[in-house]
């Protein structure tokens, strides 16, 4: 770290650091220096450290790593609320027609939405998979981008794609999808525009098609060719319910895993959004290929698509994240309260009460969805060297100042409030506001692109 670099000096804080020994100081200090974490442990800060532009007394406080999200559909903003009593597939059938006649303002609204939402609740790293883009729409994974980046936090878009229909045996309607070389060629695009391959990237970009039921099996193994020769990475939905599991034998003759690995989607840079229904084998492919999981645990309960198997996986090496996934099938958005209903629901799976602990939570939240989006040796943790991703959270209010255990308080109680989030060293939330994004604006903007978009649909 170069002299000059300013620093933010952090003391007198609990910290759970979730490094590899789950490292935890119940009174510490943190010195961001730049960008990056210089210093961190027991006690107070060293003297004599110059350049110190601010002071923080984290008494009353936990700090850990930032959150990292690993599946979200930010699009799904503004339309929340509907086919609330409906599984998966019915739920896609009748979400379809209006989500294809999004454009550019809308999901520029709901990003926003989605982000302040995530960011508000400790989430320093977003994800976007987006996989709608009707003709005639506008930049829309330039305005999702801009969102990000205005929001201030650290983003993965996982730029998605459609290309089998009704028309070939798929789910969704005709005019809903792309074509195989139109998609190719867009998510290429995409990625030579936007994808930043630097240690501190802001921005990345990941190869996306949406799902067995909705993508050709030649858009999956080109989509898998052009990530690896790109460099970047594979993210679709996987395993997410039986009917998906029936869908895959009926077309293909094997299970969802098995189709994966013959179209090139098994792999350390791949990552598969709920994988839900998982038999040994698939969860030691999984753990073999070094393919990584984003649990999504309220989205899987919404739409009554089961309980994954994450004390299996995390037992066979597999490595797990958490996601929100899109908000019209999990209407809160937050990132924060998934590792209480991570821990809960696993809870009611075959581990009962050994299957998941508040630090197992955690970590899941933290340095598990690092591993899955390919930048756990830049965040996820907090040590020094590593980017200054992190949150403070207020643990000495009503909600939590009776529960001993600073983790258990976080995991287990009421959600935190934020007092101050970090993000590549900067602050993006004091005091539970967002400091570049108007809340009330965003509001009243995507209140209005919601309406919009229903009298859109219901004119078609
Ligand atoms: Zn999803």
């Amino acid at each position: 770290m170069a002299p000059s670099a300013d620093r933010i000096v952090i003391e007198n804080v609990a910290i759970a650091t979730v490094d590899a020994q789950d490292t935890e100081y119940a009174s510490g200090h943190i010195v961001v220096a730049g960008n990056k974490i210089e210093s961190i442990g027991a006690g107070k800060a060293p003297e004599g450290l110059e350049n110190v532009v601010r002071r923080i007394d984290g008494t009353g406080h936990l700090a850990t790593p930032g959150l990292v999200n690993t599946h979200h559909h930010f699009y799904q903003w503004i339309t929340r609320g509907l086919a609330t009593d409906h599984n998966l597939f019915n739920w896609l059938t009748a979400l379809y027609p209006t989500w294809a006649r999004i454009d550019e303002r809308m999901t520029y609204a709901a990003a926003q939405g989605s982000l302040a939402m995530m960011a508000r609740g400790g989430v320093t790293t977003a994800m976007d998979h987006h996989y709608v883009f009707p003709q005639g729409s506008g930049d829309i994974s330039g305005s999702i981008i801009r969102a990000a980046s205005e929001m201030g936090v650290r983003f993965t878009l996982a730029r998605g794609s459609m290309d089998r229909s009704e028309k070939d045996g798929g789910l969704p309607p005709d005019f809903a999808v792309e074509t195989l070389e139109g998609a190719l060629a867009a998510t290429e695009e995409t990625v030579k525009k936007h994808h930043d391959a630097s240690f501190d990237a802001m921005t990345q970009v990941a190869v996306a098609p949406c799902s067995p039921f909705s993508v050709s099996t030649e858009l999956m193994k080109q989509g898998a060719e052009l990530a690896r020769r790109l460099g970047v990475r594979l993210h679709t939905h996987g395993s997410e319910t039986v009917e998906e599991e029936k869908f895959c034998h009926e077309l293909f003759g094997k299970g969802p895993t098995d189709y994966f690995e013959s179209t090139g989607w098994l792999g350390d840079d791949v990552w598969m959004a709920h994988c839900v229904h998982m038999n040994d084998s698939d969860i030691a492919a999984f753990a073999r290929t070094g393919t990584g999981v984003a649990h999504c645990p309220s989205s899987n309960a919404r739409l009554a698509a089961g309980i994954a198997r994450v004390p299996d996986m995390l037992a066979a090496g597999v490595p797990v994240g958490l996601g929100v996934d899109g908000t019209a099938s999990n209407e809160s958005g937050e990132l924060h309260t998934e590792l209480r209903n991570a821990l809960l629901i696993n809870r009611l799976g075959a581990h009962r009460e050994a299957a998941l602990n508040a630090r197992q939570a955690l970590r899941l939240g933290t340095y598990g969805g690092a591993q899955v989006l390919g930048r756990a040796t830049q965040i996820g943790s907090l040590e020094a060297g590593k980017l200054a991703d992190l949150v403070l959270w207020k643990i000495d209010g009503i909600g939590h100042a009776s529960i001993a255990d600073p983790v258990t308080a976080i995991v287990f109680g009421a959600a935190a409030p934020v007092t101050l989030s970090l993000v590549n060293g900067r602050p993006v939330v004091e005091n539970g506001r967002l400091l570049h994004a108007d809340e009330d604006a965003i509001a009243r903007s995507t209140r209005e692109e919601a309406q919009r978009l229903a009298r859109i649909a219901a004119e078609s």
